[in-house]
Protein backbone atom coordinates (compact mmCIF):
# COMPACT_ATOMS: atom_id res chain seq x y z
CA UNK A 1 0.00 0.00 0.00
CA UNK A 2 1.54 3.32 -0.96
CA UNK A 3 1.47 6.61 1.68
CA UNK A 4 -1.38 8.72 1.11
CA UNK A 5 -1.70 12.61 0.36
CA UNK A 6 -2.06 14.31 2.94
CA UNK A 7 -0.81 17.54 2.45
CA UNK A 8 -1.36 20.55 -0.08
CA UNK A 9 1.93 22.02 0.49
CA UNK A 10 2.77 22.99 -2.84
CA UNK A 11 6.32 22.19 -3.25
CA UNK A 12 7.05 18.39 -2.44
CA UNK A 13 4.27 16.57 -1.84
CA UNK A 14 4.35 11.99 -3.02
CA UNK A 15 2.00 9.42 -2.35
CA UNK A 16 4.49 6.98 -2.84
CA UNK A 17 8.19 5.90 -3.05
CA UNK A 18 8.05 4.77 -7.09
CA UNK A 19 6.49 6.97 -9.45
CA UNK A 20 4.00 3.62 -10.71
CA UNK A 21 2.56 4.12 -6.94
CA UNK A 22 1.35 8.02 -7.68
CA UNK A 23 -1.95 8.69 -8.46
CA UNK A 24 -2.52 8.98 -12.31
CA UNK A 25 -5.34 11.58 -13.21
CA UNK A 26 -6.51 12.60 -16.72
CA UNK A 27 -8.35 15.66 -17.33
CA UNK A 28 -10.35 16.53 -20.56
CA UNK A 29 -12.37 19.57 -20.93
CA UNK A 30 -14.30 20.42 -23.64
CA UNK A 31 -13.11 23.09 -25.51
CA UNK A 32 -15.01 26.52 -23.75
CA UNK A 33 -13.13 29.29 -21.54
CA UNK A 34 -16.45 28.23 -18.94
CA UNK A 35 -15.09 24.25 -18.88
CA UNK A 36 -11.12 24.65 -19.78
CA UNK A 37 -10.73 27.51 -17.26
CA UNK A 38 -11.97 25.41 -13.78
CA UNK A 39 -11.03 22.21 -15.31
CA UNK A 40 -7.03 23.02 -15.58
CA UNK A 41 -7.96 25.06 -11.98
CA UNK A 42 -8.70 21.45 -10.83
CA UNK A 43 -5.72 19.68 -12.50
CA UNK A 44 -3.30 22.26 -10.85
CA UNK A 45 -5.33 21.33 -7.43
CA UNK A 46 -4.58 17.23 -7.75
CA UNK A 47 -0.96 17.97 -9.25
CA UNK A 48 -0.27 20.11 -6.00
CA UNK A 49 -1.51 16.95 -3.72
CA UNK A 50 1.19 14.53 -5.67
CA UNK A 51 -0.94 13.35 -8.57
CA UNK A 52 0.71 12.56 -11.69
CA UNK A 53 -2.05 14.82 -13.79
CA UNK A 54 -1.78 14.79 -18.06
CA UNK A 55 -4.79 17.22 -19.27
CA UNK A 56 -5.77 16.35 -22.70
CA UNK A 57 -7.01 19.04 -25.50
CA UNK A 58 -6.53 19.90 -28.99
CA UNK A 59 -4.23 21.56 -30.85
CA UNK A 60 -6.31 24.68 -31.34
CA UNK A 61 -7.69 25.09 -28.02
CA UNK A 62 -4.08 24.38 -26.41
CA UNK A 63 -3.45 28.22 -26.59
CA UNK A 64 -5.82 29.36 -23.81
CA UNK A 65 -4.15 26.72 -20.91
CA UNK A 66 -0.81 26.96 -22.05
CA UNK A 67 0.28 29.53 -20.23
CA UNK A 68 -1.15 28.71 -17.49
CA UNK A 69 0.39 25.04 -17.68
CA UNK A 70 3.86 26.16 -18.16
CA UNK A 71 3.61 28.79 -15.45
CA UNK A 72 2.37 26.41 -12.91
CA UNK A 73 4.97 23.48 -13.90
CA UNK A 74 7.97 26.20 -13.50
CA UNK A 75 7.81 25.83 -10.13
CA UNK A 76 5.62 22.63 -9.53
CA UNK A 77 7.24 19.30 -7.96
CA UNK A 78 4.62 17.13 -9.63
CA UNK A 79 4.17 18.94 -13.30
CA UNK A 80 1.11 19.03 -15.56
CA UNK A 81 1.53 17.72 -18.77
CA UNK A 82 -0.35 18.88 -21.69
CA UNK A 83 -1.69 16.19 -24.39
CA UNK A 84 -2.84 17.17 -27.32
CA UNK A 85 -5.00 15.04 -29.88
CA UNK A 86 -6.41 16.01 -33.16
CA UNK A 87 -9.51 15.11 -35.35
CA UNK A 88 -8.04 12.41 -37.33
CA UNK A 89 -9.04 14.72 -40.49
CA UNK A 90 -10.40 17.95 -40.08
CA UNK A 91 -13.00 17.52 -43.16
CA UNK A 92 -14.82 14.91 -40.84
CA UNK A 93 -15.94 17.50 -38.14
CA UNK A 94 -19.53 18.87 -39.47
CA UNK A 95 -19.65 21.43 -41.92
CA UNK A 96 -19.23 24.48 -41.25
CA UNK A 97 -20.49 25.94 -38.24
CA UNK A 98 -18.84 29.18 -38.47
CA UNK A 99 -22.46 30.86 -39.13
CA UNK A 100 -24.31 29.44 -35.53
CA UNK A 101 -23.87 31.35 -32.38
CA UNK A 102 -20.57 30.57 -30.14
CA UNK A 103 -22.66 28.12 -27.46
CA UNK A 104 -24.55 26.16 -30.65
CA UNK A 105 -20.94 25.95 -32.37
CA UNK A 106 -19.42 24.25 -28.89
CA UNK A 107 -22.07 21.74 -28.58
CA UNK A 108 -22.14 20.48 -32.48
CA UNK A 109 -18.18 20.76 -31.42
CA UNK A 110 -18.79 18.28 -28.47
CA UNK A 111 -20.82 16.06 -30.65
CA UNK A 112 -18.26 15.56 -33.18
CA UNK A 113 -15.62 15.27 -30.51
CA UNK A 114 -16.77 11.87 -30.59
CA UNK A 115 -14.81 11.46 -33.60
CA UNK A 116 -11.52 11.81 -31.27
CA UNK A 117 -12.70 8.27 -29.29
CA UNK A 118 -10.00 6.57 -31.18
CA UNK A 119 -6.74 8.93 -30.82
CA UNK A 120 -8.16 9.61 -27.02
CA UNK A 121 -8.01 5.51 -26.85
CA UNK A 122 -4.75 5.50 -27.84
CA UNK A 123 -3.77 7.91 -24.94
CA UNK A 124 -5.44 6.25 -22.29
CA UNK A 125 -3.27 2.81 -23.44
CA UNK A 126 -0.44 5.26 -23.29
CA UNK A 127 -0.68 6.71 -20.08
CA UNK A 128 -2.72 3.88 -18.11
CA UNK A 129 -4.67 6.80 -16.03
CA UNK A 130 -6.53 5.60 -12.89
CA UNK A 131 -9.44 7.71 -13.29
CA UNK A 132 -10.25 9.64 -16.44
CA UNK A 133 -12.14 13.11 -15.34
CA UNK A 134 -14.24 14.55 -18.53
CA UNK A 135 -16.60 17.14 -19.31
CA UNK A 136 -19.79 16.24 -18.66
CA UNK A 137 -20.83 17.27 -22.60
CA UNK A 138 -17.94 14.41 -23.56
CA UNK A 139 -19.93 11.62 -22.36
CA UNK A 140 -18.25 9.03 -25.18
CA UNK A 141 -15.21 9.13 -22.90
CA UNK A 142 -17.26 7.11 -20.39
CA UNK A 143 -17.05 4.34 -22.97
CA UNK A 144 -13.55 4.90 -24.13
CA UNK A 145 -12.33 4.58 -20.35
CA UNK A 146 -14.80 1.68 -19.83
CA UNK A 147 -13.56 -0.30 -22.81
CA UNK A 148 -10.37 0.24 -21.12
CA UNK A 149 -11.00 -0.45 -17.41
CA UNK A 150 -10.75 2.88 -16.03
CA UNK A 151 -13.33 5.08 -14.07
CA UNK A 152 -15.01 8.20 -15.25
CA UNK A 153 -15.41 11.24 -13.40
CA UNK A 154 -17.69 13.98 -14.83
CA UNK A 155 -17.32 17.05 -14.16
CA UNK A 156 -20.02 19.69 -14.83
CA UNK A 157 -19.33 23.33 -14.44
CA UNK A 158 -22.27 23.58 -11.61
CA UNK A 159 -23.25 24.10 -8.13
CA UNK A 160 -25.31 21.55 -6.02
CA UNK A 161 -28.17 23.31 -5.92
CA UNK A 162 -28.24 23.64 -9.92
CA UNK A 163 -27.74 20.35 -9.83
CA UNK A 164 -30.71 19.29 -7.02
CA UNK A 165 -32.92 21.43 -8.55
CA UNK A 166 -32.54 20.91 -12.23
CA UNK A 167 -33.22 17.02 -11.20
CA UNK A 168 -36.41 18.31 -9.05
CA UNK A 169 -38.06 19.99 -12.24
CA UNK A 170 -37.27 17.21 -14.02
CA UNK A 171 -38.01 14.36 -11.70
CA UNK A 172 -41.13 15.71 -10.90
CA UNK A 173 -42.29 16.74 -14.60
CA UNK A 174 -42.96 20.65 -13.47
CA UNK A 175 -43.47 22.43 -16.97
CA UNK A 176 -45.49 19.35 -18.25
CA UNK A 177 -47.75 19.45 -15.55
CA UNK A 178 -48.28 23.72 -14.99
CA UNK A 179 -51.48 24.43 -15.73
CA UNK A 180 -50.93 26.53 -19.02
CA UNK A 181 -52.34 30.02 -17.81
CA UNK A 182 -49.98 29.27 -14.71
CA UNK A 183 -47.04 31.76 -15.10
CA UNK A 184 -44.83 30.41 -11.79
CA UNK A 185 -44.00 27.48 -9.73
CA UNK A 186 -42.39 26.42 -6.99
CA UNK A 187 -39.84 23.64 -7.40
CA UNK A 188 -40.58 20.92 -5.19
CA UNK A 189 -38.88 18.93 -2.44
CA UNK A 190 -36.15 21.12 -2.00
CA UNK A 191 -34.83 22.54 1.32
CA UNK A 192 -35.72 26.17 0.83
CA UNK A 193 -39.26 27.38 -0.77
CA UNK A 194 -37.74 28.38 -4.85
CA UNK A 195 -40.06 29.82 -6.81
CA UNK A 196 -39.44 30.55 -10.69
CA UNK A 197 -40.80 31.46 -13.72
CA UNK A 198 -41.63 29.72 -16.60
CA UNK A 199 -39.87 30.91 -18.83
CA UNK A 200 -37.09 31.08 -16.98
CA UNK A 201 -36.67 27.30 -17.83
CA UNK A 202 -35.35 26.00 -20.45
CA UNK A 203 -38.35 24.33 -22.82
CA UNK A 204 -37.43 21.54 -24.94
CA UNK A 205 -40.58 21.64 -27.09
CA UNK A 206 -40.05 24.87 -27.91
CA UNK A 207 -36.28 24.67 -28.79
CA UNK A 208 -34.85 26.23 -32.28
CA UNK A 209 -33.74 23.46 -34.92
CA UNK A 210 -30.45 25.01 -34.71
CA UNK A 211 -30.10 23.56 -30.74
CA UNK A 212 -30.82 20.04 -32.01
CA UNK A 213 -27.33 18.84 -31.39
CA UNK A 214 -27.21 20.47 -27.93
CA UNK A 215 -30.53 18.21 -27.04
CA UNK A 216 -28.43 15.19 -28.38
CA UNK A 217 -24.99 16.02 -26.23
CA UNK A 218 -27.64 16.63 -23.07
CA UNK A 219 -29.55 13.39 -23.93
CA UNK A 220 -26.29 11.36 -24.34
CA UNK A 221 -24.70 13.01 -20.98
CA UNK A 222 -27.70 11.97 -19.25
CA UNK A 223 -28.21 8.51 -20.11
CA UNK A 224 -24.13 7.95 -19.27
CA UNK A 225 -24.93 9.63 -15.79
CA UNK A 226 -25.46 6.70 -13.97
CA UNK A 227 -22.51 5.22 -15.63
CA UNK A 228 -19.85 7.64 -14.01
CA UNK A 229 -18.27 6.76 -11.40
CA UNK A 230 -18.92 9.93 -9.80
CA UNK A 231 -19.01 13.48 -10.31
CA UNK A 232 -16.35 16.71 -9.29
CA UNK A 233 -18.35 19.88 -8.45
CA UNK A 234 -16.64 23.27 -7.79
CA UNK A 235 -17.99 24.45 -4.91
CA UNK A 236 -17.55 23.96 -1.11
CA UNK A 237 -19.66 21.85 1.78
CA UNK A 238 -20.06 25.50 3.74
CA UNK A 239 -21.54 27.32 0.79
CA UNK A 240 -24.37 24.95 0.44
CA UNK A 241 -24.69 21.98 3.27
CA UNK A 242 -27.91 21.35 2.82
CA UNK A 243 -27.98 20.74 -1.30
CA UNK A 244 -24.57 18.31 -0.84
CA UNK A 245 -26.46 16.39 1.68
CA UNK A 246 -29.44 16.71 -0.28
CA UNK A 247 -27.62 15.32 -3.42
CA UNK A 248 -25.99 12.70 -1.98
CA UNK A 249 -29.05 11.34 0.11
CA UNK A 250 -31.90 12.14 -2.42
CA UNK A 251 -30.38 11.91 -6.04
CA UNK A 252 -27.92 9.02 -4.56
CA UNK A 253 -24.81 9.85 -6.22
CA UNK A 254 -21.59 10.42 -5.50
CA UNK A 255 -19.80 13.95 -5.65
CA UNK A 256 -16.86 15.32 -3.91
CA UNK A 257 -17.00 19.17 -3.83
CA UNK A 258 -13.15 20.59 -4.40
CA UNK A 259 -13.57 24.30 -4.81
CA UNK A 260 -13.42 26.84 -5.24
CA UNK A 261 -10.68 25.99 -7.31
CA UNK A 262 -9.86 29.54 -8.78
CA UNK A 263 -8.16 30.05 -5.33
CA UNK A 264 -5.95 27.92 -6.43
CA UNK A 265 -4.57 31.06 -8.37
CA UNK A 266 -2.71 32.81 -5.83
CA UNK A 267 -0.30 35.03 -7.47
CA UNK A 268 -0.81 38.08 -9.61
CA UNK A 269 0.68 36.29 -13.19
CA UNK A 270 -1.28 33.43 -12.37
CA UNK A 271 -4.49 35.47 -12.57
CA UNK A 272 -3.30 37.32 -15.32
CA UNK A 273 -2.39 34.94 -18.17
CA UNK A 274 -5.60 32.51 -16.83
CA UNK A 275 -7.43 31.95 -20.23
CA UNK A 276 -4.80 33.19 -22.59
CA UNK A 277 -3.47 36.76 -21.34
CA UNK A 278 -5.84 39.73 -22.69
CA UNK A 279 -4.55 43.29 -23.75
CA UNK A 280 -7.33 45.39 -22.56
CA UNK A 281 -6.64 43.95 -18.76
CA UNK A 282 -2.89 46.05 -17.96
CA UNK A 283 -5.20 49.29 -19.08
CA UNK A 284 -8.08 48.06 -16.75
CA UNK A 285 -5.85 47.45 -13.66
CA UNK A 286 -4.70 50.80 -13.95
CA UNK A 287 -8.10 52.12 -14.39
CA UNK A 288 -8.78 50.75 -11.07
CA UNK A 289 -5.64 51.81 -8.98
CA UNK A 290 -7.01 55.80 -9.45
CA UNK A 291 -10.47 54.88 -7.72
CA UNK A 292 -12.05 54.66 -4.51
CA UNK A 293 -12.02 51.01 -2.58
CA UNK A 294 -15.29 49.13 -3.28
CA UNK A 295 -16.80 52.03 -5.51
CA UNK A 296 -16.34 50.38 -8.94
CA UNK A 297 -18.99 47.94 -10.47
CA UNK A 298 -17.78 45.60 -12.52
CA UNK A 299 -20.14 43.98 -15.34
CA UNK A 300 -19.35 40.83 -17.34
CA UNK A 301 -20.85 37.76 -18.73
CA UNK A 302 -18.51 35.70 -18.89
CA UNK A 303 -16.98 33.96 -22.18
CA UNK A 304 -20.10 34.08 -24.36
CA UNK A 305 -22.88 36.49 -22.86
CA UNK A 306 -24.29 38.34 -26.07
CA UNK A 307 -26.73 41.07 -26.22
CA UNK A 308 -28.57 43.14 -29.13
CA UNK A 309 -27.82 46.48 -29.83
CA UNK A 310 -30.94 47.63 -28.07
CA UNK A 311 -30.44 45.29 -24.71
CA UNK A 312 -26.64 46.72 -25.21
CA UNK A 313 -28.12 50.48 -25.00
CA UNK A 314 -30.03 50.21 -22.45
CA UNK A 315 -27.45 48.69 -19.95
CA UNK A 316 -25.28 52.13 -21.05
CA UNK A 317 -28.05 54.05 -19.76
CA UNK A 318 -28.59 52.02 -16.89
CA UNK A 319 -25.00 52.18 -15.69
CA UNK A 320 -24.82 55.48 -16.28
CA UNK A 321 -27.50 56.30 -14.21
CA UNK A 322 -26.73 54.50 -11.29
CA UNK A 323 -24.05 56.99 -10.53
CA UNK A 324 -21.30 54.25 -9.92
CA UNK A 325 -18.11 53.95 -11.84
CA UNK A 326 -18.17 50.98 -13.66
CA UNK A 327 -16.11 48.21 -15.91
CA UNK A 328 -18.16 47.06 -18.28
CA UNK A 329 -17.01 44.06 -20.48
CA UNK A 330 -18.56 43.99 -24.01
CA UNK A 331 -18.30 40.74 -25.97
CA UNK A 332 -19.49 40.63 -30.29
CA UNK A 333 -20.39 44.27 -30.53
CA UNK A 334 -19.06 46.70 -32.78
CA UNK A 335 -18.52 50.67 -32.09
CA UNK A 336 -21.97 50.98 -33.64
CA UNK A 337 -24.10 50.39 -30.24
CA UNK A 338 -22.53 53.38 -28.66
CA UNK A 339 -25.38 55.66 -27.72
CA UNK A 340 -23.92 59.20 -29.32
CA UNK A 341 -21.79 61.27 -27.26
CA UNK A 342 -21.83 58.55 -24.64
CA UNK A 343 -18.33 57.53 -24.35
CA UNK A 344 -17.55 61.89 -23.50
CA UNK A 345 -19.82 61.77 -20.87
CA UNK A 346 -19.01 58.86 -18.93
CA UNK A 347 -15.20 59.68 -19.27
CA UNK A 348 -13.28 59.15 -16.19
CA UNK A 349 -16.16 56.95 -14.64
CA UNK A 350 -16.97 54.50 -17.19
CA UNK A 351 -14.34 51.84 -18.87
CA UNK A 352 -16.20 50.08 -21.51
CA UNK A 353 -13.73 46.61 -22.32
CA UNK A 354 -14.48 44.77 -25.64
CA UNK A 355 -12.83 40.95 -25.78
CA UNK A 356 -11.18 39.17 -22.73
CA UNK A 357 -10.01 40.57 -19.56
CA UNK A 358 -8.23 38.91 -16.28
CA UNK A 359 -11.31 38.81 -14.34
CA UNK A 360 -9.90 37.05 -10.93
CA UNK A 361 -7.48 40.14 -11.35
CA UNK A 362 -10.47 42.32 -10.87
CA UNK A 363 -12.96 41.12 -8.87
CA UNK A 364 -9.99 41.00 -6.42
CA UNK A 365 -9.12 44.43 -6.53
CA UNK A 366 -9.51 46.47 -3.95
CA UNK A 367 -11.51 49.45 -5.67
CA UNK A 368 -14.60 47.02 -7.19
CA UNK A 369 -17.43 46.83 -5.14
CA UNK A 370 -20.08 44.64 -6.80
CA UNK A 371 -20.42 42.33 -9.76
CA UNK A 372 -23.19 42.42 -12.25
CA UNK A 373 -22.81 39.04 -13.39
CA UNK A 374 -24.70 36.15 -16.20
CA UNK A 375 -24.46 33.99 -13.23
CA UNK A 376 -22.16 31.43 -15.20
CA UNK A 377 -21.26 29.26 -12.21
CA UNK A 378 -17.64 30.02 -12.34
CA UNK A 379 -17.93 33.62 -12.15
CA UNK A 380 -21.03 33.66 -9.55
CA UNK A 381 -17.96 31.02 -7.39
CA UNK A 382 -15.08 33.39 -8.09
CA UNK A 383 -17.53 36.75 -6.95
CA UNK A 384 -18.09 34.64 -3.59
CA UNK A 385 -14.49 34.01 -3.41
CA UNK A 386 -14.03 37.64 -3.78
CA UNK A 387 -15.90 38.74 -1.04
CA UNK A 388 -18.48 40.51 -3.75
CA UNK A 389 -22.57 41.03 -3.72
CA UNK A 390 -23.86 40.34 -6.93
CA UNK A 391 -26.30 42.06 -9.36
CA UNK A 392 -27.90 39.00 -11.36
CA UNK A 393 -28.71 38.79 -15.16
CA UNK A 394 -28.47 35.26 -16.32
CA UNK A 395 -29.22 34.56 -19.93
CA UNK A 396 -29.95 30.25 -20.04
CA UNK A 397 -28.19 26.74 -18.99
CA UNK A 398 -28.71 26.55 -15.64
CA UNK A 399 -27.63 30.41 -14.87
CA UNK A 400 -31.28 31.09 -13.76
CA UNK A 401 -30.92 28.58 -11.45
CA UNK A 402 -27.31 30.05 -9.77
CA UNK A 403 -29.90 33.48 -9.00
CA UNK A 404 -31.77 31.81 -7.06
CA UNK A 405 -28.84 30.45 -4.93
CA UNK A 406 -27.43 34.00 -5.00
CA UNK A 407 -30.34 35.72 -4.15
CA UNK A 408 -32.44 33.42 -2.52
CA UNK A 409 -30.44 30.85 -0.46
CA UNK A 410 -27.36 32.74 -0.20
CA UNK A 411 -28.91 36.41 -0.07
CA UNK A 412 -25.84 38.10 -1.19
CA UNK A 413 -27.52 38.84 -4.61
CA UNK A 414 -30.01 41.48 -6.59
CA UNK A 415 -32.27 40.55 -9.46
CA UNK A 416 -31.63 42.81 -12.48
CA UNK A 417 -34.74 41.19 -13.90
CA UNK A 418 -34.00 39.15 -16.66
CA UNK A 419 -37.18 36.55 -17.20
CA UNK A 420 -36.58 34.89 -20.38
CA UNK A 421 -34.37 31.98 -20.76
CA UNK A 422 -33.13 31.84 -24.20
CA UNK A 423 -29.66 30.83 -25.86
CA UNK A 424 -30.41 33.30 -28.94
CA UNK A 425 -30.02 37.32 -27.49
CA UNK A 426 -32.65 38.38 -29.77
CA UNK A 427 -35.23 36.43 -28.23
CA UNK A 428 -34.82 37.45 -25.15
CA UNK A 429 -36.87 40.63 -24.13
CA UNK A 430 -34.51 44.05 -23.47
CA UNK A 431 -34.54 44.62 -19.60
CA UNK A 432 -34.88 48.43 -19.35
CA UNK A 433 -32.34 50.61 -17.88
CA UNK A 434 -34.38 51.38 -15.23
CA UNK A 435 -33.70 48.03 -13.80
CA UNK A 436 -30.13 48.02 -13.76
CA UNK A 437 -29.72 51.34 -12.57
CA UNK A 438 -32.18 50.05 -9.40
CA UNK A 439 -30.33 46.83 -9.13
CA UNK A 440 -26.50 48.44 -9.05
CA UNK A 441 -27.65 51.44 -6.34
CA UNK A 442 -29.41 48.57 -4.04
CA UNK A 443 -25.80 46.59 -4.49
CA UNK A 444 -23.81 49.90 -3.84
CA UNK A 445 -25.89 51.20 -1.27
CA UNK A 446 -25.45 52.12 2.24
CA UNK A 447 -28.36 50.97 4.25
CA UNK A 448 -28.61 47.67 6.45
CA UNK A 449 -30.01 45.71 3.28
CA UNK A 450 -26.87 46.39 1.69
CA UNK A 451 -24.73 46.09 4.04
CA UNK A 452 -26.13 42.66 4.86
CA UNK A 453 -25.22 41.65 1.90
CA UNK A 454 -21.96 42.38 1.96
CA UNK A 455 -21.42 41.15 4.88
CA UNK A 456 -22.71 37.89 4.34
CA UNK A 457 -21.11 37.03 1.22
CA UNK A 458 -17.34 38.37 3.44
CA UNK A 459 -18.37 35.39 5.38
CA UNK A 460 -18.94 33.35 2.46
CA UNK A 461 -15.54 34.33 1.19
CA UNK A 462 -13.42 33.73 4.51
CA UNK A 463 -15.50 29.98 4.31
CA UNK A 464 -14.14 29.31 0.43
CA UNK A 465 -10.85 30.11 1.60
CA UNK A 466 -10.67 28.03 4.91
CA UNK A 467 -12.03 25.43 2.96
CA UNK A 468 -9.24 25.14 0.54
CA UNK A 469 -6.67 25.18 2.99
CA UNK A 470 -5.49 21.99 4.74
CA UNK A 471 -8.20 20.30 6.94
CA UNK A 472 -10.84 22.19 5.11
CA UNK A 473 -13.62 20.62 3.69
CA UNK A 474 -12.53 21.09 -0.05
CA UNK A 475 -9.30 19.88 0.66
CA UNK A 476 -10.49 17.05 2.46
CA UNK A 477 -12.84 15.99 0.18
CA UNK A 478 -9.80 16.26 -2.67
CA UNK A 479 -8.38 13.86 -0.55
CA UNK A 480 -10.82 11.74 0.30
CA UNK A 481 -11.39 11.28 -3.84
CA UNK A 482 -8.00 10.41 -4.31
CA UNK A 483 -7.76 7.88 -1.59
CA UNK A 484 -10.27 5.87 -2.84
CA UNK A 485 -8.40 6.16 -6.13
CA UNK A 486 -5.86 4.91 -4.52
CA UNK A 487 -7.63 1.55 -2.36
CA UNK A 488 -9.35 1.18 -6.05
CA UNK A 489 -6.11 0.64 -7.59
CA UNK A 490 -4.78 -1.47 -4.98
CA UNK A 491 -7.32 -3.91 -5.68
CA UNK A 492 -7.73 -4.03 -9.33
N1 LIG B 1 -13.43 35.02 -17.82
C1 LIG B 1 -12.30 35.80 -17.82
N2 LIG B 1 -12.30 36.93 -18.58
C2 LIG B 1 -13.37 37.33 -19.31
C3 LIG B 1 -14.53 36.53 -19.28
C4 LIG B 1 -14.53 35.39 -18.52
O1 LIG B 1 -11.30 35.49 -17.17
O2 LIG B 1 -13.30 38.37 -19.97
C5 LIG B 1 -13.41 33.74 -17.07
C6 LIG B 1 -14.11 33.82 -15.74
O3 LIG B 1 -13.21 34.20 -14.73
C7 LIG B 1 -14.65 32.41 -15.57
C8 LIG B 1 -14.87 31.93 -16.99
O4 LIG B 1 -14.10 32.77 -17.84
O5 LIG B 1 -13.67 31.59 -14.96
C9 LIG B 1 -16.33 32.02 -17.43
O6 LIG B 1 -17.06 31.00 -16.85
P1 LIG B 1 -18.58 31.19 -16.41
O7 LIG B 1 -19.04 29.88 -15.87
O8 LIG B 1 -18.72 32.33 -15.50
O9 LIG B 1 -19.35 31.59 -17.72
P2 LIG B 1 -19.40 30.98 -19.21
O10 LIG B 1 -18.35 31.69 -19.99
O11 LIG B 1 -19.15 29.50 -19.11
O12 LIG B 1 -20.78 31.33 -19.65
Amino acid sequence: MTSLPISCNSKQITMGSKDDQNLKMLFFPIMAQGHMLPMVDMAKVFALRGAAVTVVTIPGSATLIRPTIDLFNSTASSPIHLRLISFPSAAELSGNISSLPPLVQLLVFARDAALLSEPFDHVLKEIHPDCVISDIFLPWTNDVAAENGIPRISFIGSNFFALCAGDSIERHRVLESLPPKEETFVIPSLPHRIEMLRSQVRDPSKQNPSMTPFMEVIKRAKMVDSKDYGMLVNSFYELEPDYVEHYRKVLGKKAWHVGPVSLCNQEGSDKLIRGGGSKGGEECLKWLDGRKPGSVVYVCFGSAGDFTTAQLREMAVGLEASGSPFVWVVRNAGEEWIPEGYKQRIEGRGLIIEGWVPQLLILNHVAVGSFVTHCGWNSSLEGIAAGLPMGTWPLYAEQFLNERLLVDVLKIGVEVGSKVHDFASEERPVVEAGSLETAVKRLMGEGEEAEGRRRRVRELKEMGRKAVEEGGSSYNDVGNLMRELMERKARV
